[in-house]
């Protein structure tokens, strides 16, 4: 489904990813853990082309991203991004959040995106605050509701980066539940966060990364119960 072949991306003269390989099936949920700086971000960002892809090449499906011939707005609508900051538009109440990009991009018309908006809203518990507005909401509630946007573009995969690092301790759960759901229905993830216990109980795969390298990967089974690389156990013995 998604199929990164040695993917090289460099910031001026900073090279700052060094040759990806990686192939995350259909309804895998990848979670990808590393020391700060080791490029997770950058690598999540390049399959949707947030950021440009210097060398190398990602595919989603059979369509190759960073192909000149391919639409950019396509592939966005196709892999959904929920970032660290939520970024609702503070503007807008919650409804016009989840209705404002399948109305603009995939031209359904209000009725039909406000029927969907209100099916994703139940769906992260949240469907009674349809007419509030972001601040009003918790940082749990506005993560909630940015899935729930995301989700709205009825995208093939869901990228996550530290959904859950910019909240309060006792918000976190929540989110992660609605993640867990979410697997659990089938969607293809990459989550890379610093929530062991969500990697090694939700997650199909592990992916450590350090100094723009994959250093190894595995099941959870197998990076947590015996990871290989000294840097893999070193990390692990300070996160956990
Ligand atoms: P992580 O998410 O693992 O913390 P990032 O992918 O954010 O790592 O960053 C990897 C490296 O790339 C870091 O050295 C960071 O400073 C650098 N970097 C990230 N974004 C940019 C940018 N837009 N311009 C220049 N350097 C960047
Ligand atoms: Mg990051």
């Amino acid at each position: 489904m998604i199929k990164i072949e040695n993917l090289h991306k460099y910031f001026g003269e900073l090279e700052v990813l060094k040759g990806i390989d990686y192939e995350i099936k259909e309804k895998e949920v990848v979670c990808v853990i590393g020391p700060s700086g080791s490029g997770k971000s950058t690598f999540l960002r390049c399959i949707n082309l947030l950021e440009e892809i210097t060398d190398g090449a990602v595919y989603i499906g059979d369509v190759k991203v960073n192909d000149p011939k391919t639409n950019i707005n396509e592939i966005r609508a196709e892999v959904g991004m929920v970032f660290q900051q939520f970024n609702l538009f503070p503007h807008m109440n919650i409804l016009d959040n989840v209705v404002m990009a399948p109305m603009q991009i995939r031209k359904i018309n209000r009725a039909q995106a406000e029927e969907l908006a209100h099916e994703l809203l139940k769906k992260v518990g949240l469907d009674s605050k349809a007419y509030n507005y972001p601040e009003q909401l918790s940082g749990g509630q506005q993560q909630r509701v940015a899935i729930a946007r995301a989700l709205a573009m009825k995208p093939k995969a869901m990228l996550f980066d530290e959904p859950t690092s910019a909240l309060d301790p006792e918000m976190v759960k929540e989110v992660l539940e609605v993640m867990k759901n979410l697997a659990a229905e089938g969607m293809t993830m990459v989550v890379v966060t610093h929530e062991m216990g969500f990697a090694r109980e939700v997650g199909d795969r592990v992916v450590f990364m350090d100094g723009g390298y994959i250093v190894e990967e595995g099941t959870p089974e197998e990076l947590f119960g015996n990871p290989k690389s000294d840097r893999t156990k070193a990390f692990l013995g300070k996160v956990l």
